[in-house]
């Protein structure tokens, strides 16, 4: 595996591939990687014929009180990982790399106001902004093909496709499944930062979820109330929740209730971890 941290470096192996006719899909991630992100390089290796990996904590995408100092630096396992998944690059961009102006200065980008600012994005001012920002940056400089984002962050996911569509840029956008631990706790750098009793409680997230999921199967479609018994039991099960909301799948916005393509979304607070999740749901195929 070859690990680069300059631009120079990464766009002189990246060119010798096109040249040669090759295909190159980006996953993108902060590290301290796990089965998720596995996954995400595994699929983009089905999809490309050269895969590149980057590590970078991004700072424009951490507001003030959040934990981007603190947030889990593992380099050496990660590249042990991803050399065993034989992934064809590591990219490790310094912030001057990425930001050459300083990541005070430099371009913004606006997204629409009614796919950033709500759920994460309304308990997270500036976080999507921060995203968009910064996978701007790394398309323009990986210039891959193909790119891979997990489900697991579906407003991300949303997003990205959005950005890249209204820029018109001719990479393919895909999405991969949430990678789960066996109680159904989503994979996550941050779920580090659980205590054993924390880590128990976790699993309730998804739980809350599936029920929610089940509910809306057999018929139940009085969605607010639906959305105010989940938000009851993680409360009860010891974790403080930001949102937990059932919304359409295309565009997040709030269903009607013949809606059938539905995405239910949950953020959590469990001690210093903030926990997000979603489920899928289509009742399209239900014979009811
Ligand atoms: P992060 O390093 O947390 O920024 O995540 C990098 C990429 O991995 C993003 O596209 C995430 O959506 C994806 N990802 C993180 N956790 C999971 C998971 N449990 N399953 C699938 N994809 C994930």
């Amino acid at each position: 595996m070859q690990s680069v941290t300059s631009l120079s470096a990464l766009q002189k192996t990246v060119s010798q591939w096109k040249q040669q006719g090759l295909s190159v899909g980006l996953v993108a991630t902060m590290g301290n990687l796990h089965e998720g992100h596995a996954s995400l390089v595994t699929r983009a290796q089905l999809l490309c014929d050269k895969v590149v990996v980057s590590i970078f904590v991004n700072p424009t995408q951490f507001g003030e009180a959040e934990d981007y100092q603190g947030y889990p630096r593992t380099i050496e396992a990660d590249c042990e990982l991803l050399d065993k998944l034989s992934t064809d690059l590591v990219f490790m961009p310094d912030e001057v790399e990425v930001y050459p102006q300083g990541h005070s200065a430099g371009v913004r980008l606006t997204l629409p106001d009614e796919l950033e600012n709500i759920l994460c994005g309304h308990d997270r001012p500036g976080h999507f902004a921060g995203v968009a920002r910064v996978v701007a940056r790394l398309f323009s400089m990986v210039k891959p093909d193909v790119a891979i984002f997990g489900e697991k962050d579906y407003q991300q996911l949303l997003l990205i496709r959005y950005l890249t569509k209204s820029l018109d840029l001719p990479i393919e956008i895909v999405g991969a499944p949430v990678i789960r631990e066996t109680d159904g706790l989503a994979m996550s750098s941050r779920n580090g930062y659980l205590d054993a009793g924390q880590r128990a409680r976790a699993g309730a997230i998804y739980r809350v979820l599936c029920q929610m999921r089940d509910a809306l199967q057999a018929g139940d479609n009085d969605f607010p109330v639906l959305e105010q018994q989940a938000r009851q039991q993680l409360i009860e099960a010891g974790l403080e929740p930001d949102y937990v909301s059932i919304r359409r799948a295309e565009d997040l916005q709030a269903p009607s209730r013949d809606h059938q393509s539905l995405q239910l979304l949950a953020a959590a607070s469990l001690g210093k971890a903030r926990l997000i999740d979603n489920l899928h749901v289509d009742l399209a195929f239900l014979d009811r």
